[in-house]
This record gives structure tokens, C-alpha cells and sequence, in this order.
């Protein structure tokens, strides 16, 4: 099945039996990688050599998950309004949703970065694990006419930025850049209406992979 994620599209397929077992063994081994786990669960199960953000990660697996175990969930809620419990049930598409604009490039005065893809997957899940500003720093292809930096000195060039064209490319570029939505709105039956984070999805993965 194929899928759009931001820039990219990318074809799914379900899980499958061995998906599961990679996945409850990843969780039982103390020393687990998270690639690991990462492997099991999505990027085994796409077509593409890609490389996925945190965001794209969460996005394509709420596909996955959607497309071998349905869209449905329930979530039971309390209502602070008038004390009531209610359940309600959601689709995964409703509630795991993304924003993204398309960013090439910054043209700002004391600022011409160009971007591209992250090129490694090892090194990009790496780092991003130690530091969220890898993810910008993976996709910079050139800055300032400069195309040919190793990692660190990159860091060096940015860490060198004034800061007022520091800050006005990080805006530009978190404007920019995929990202997970996933708030709704949820209302109870008296009228009160709350926004709800679904940041913890119950029974994405099925209670019986866990006995
Ligand atoms: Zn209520």
C-alpha cells in the first residue's frame, strides 16, 4: 500500500507473524538496540530504502498499525465538567495526522542553507537519539556555498551563526518540517468539549502480544 509522508512516498505492507516475534524479542533482550526494535515494526515493513524522522517514524507505523490491525481504538475518558466516564471510539487517521511544508532551501541575510535527505540511517538514528538538532543537521547538503564539511565541522559552521540568524533559520526550518499532529477534540455528553494529546494510543499493539 502506498502512503505519502511529507516529501516522500513510501509502499507498507501489515505485519506479519515474524514482525511480532522480532519485535517481543527486541523487548526481551537487555541489550537491546533501538534499531532494533525500528527495524521490527517499520522499517521492515517498507518497500523504500528511507530514512524516517521521529515524527515520519510515529506517522508510518500509525499506517502500518492501521492497515494490519484496523484504524479502530477506544479510549475511555473522565470528564471533569459533570464526573461522567464515557468511552469513545477514534481512527488512527482522525487522530495521527502531520503537517509539513516543503523547504529546499533558506535564503536569509547571513544564512544560504540547501537541504537534502539524511544519508545514513545508522548514523542519523544515532545521533538524533543523543540530540533532537541532528535532524536539522543530517539534512544540510550546503551552507554558505559549502558543500564538503564533515559533521563536526558543520556544528562548528552553525555553532558560528549569529544568533539572530541562528534563531530566524531554526523557525523557519521547524515551521517547515514534518511533524506529527495529534490532538482532537473530545466532548462529553453534557456539551463540555476538551482537546486530547493522543500521544499514548491503548491497544495499538494488541494486550494478547504481551501474555
Ligand atoms: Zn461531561
Amino acid at each position: 500500500m502506498q502512503i505519502t509522508v511529507g516529501n516522500k512516498n513510501i509502499n507498507i505492507r501489515k505485519w506479519k507473524g515474524k514482525d511480532k516475534k522480532n519485535f517481543i524479542n527486541a523487548l526481551k533482550n537487555p541489550d537491546v538496540q533501538k534499531s532494533d526494535i525500528m527495524n521490527a515494526l517499520v522499517y521492515d515493513c517498507i518497500d523504500e530504502n528511507v530514512i524516517l524522522s521521529d515524527d515520519e517514524f510515529r506517522f508510518v507505523i500509525s499506517r502500518i498499525r492501521a492497515l494490519s490491525l484496523g484504524e479502530e481504538f477506544t479510549v475511555e475518558f473522565y470528564c471533569e465538567d459533570c464526573g461522567n466516564t464515557f468511552e469513545q471510539e477514534f481512527l488512527l487517521k482522525d487522530v495521527i495526522r502531520y503537517s509539513y511544508k516543503k523547504l529546499d532551501k533558506i535564503d536569509i541575510s547571513g544564512a544560504n542553507i540547501k537541504f537534502g535527505e539524511p544519508k545514513n540511517l545508522e548514523t542519523y538514528i544515532n545521533k538524533v537519539q543523543q540530540d533532537s538538532d541532528y535532524d536539522f543537521l543530517l539534512r544540510i547538503e550546503e551552507i554558505n556555498g559549502n558543500n564538503t564539511f564533515t559533521l563536526d565541522e558543520l556544528e562548528n559552521i552553525i555553532n558560528d551563526l549569529d544568533i539572530d540568524v541562528l534563531e530566524e533559520v531554526m523557525s523557519i526550518y521547524d515551521n517547515a518540517k514534518f511533524t506529527v499532529v495529534d490532538t482532537h477534540e473530545v466532548e462529553c455528553a453534557c456539551g463540555k468539549k476538551q482537546m486530547y494529546k493522543f500521544d499514548d494510543i491503548p491497544g495499538f499493539f494488541p494486550n494478547s502480544w504481551f501474555e
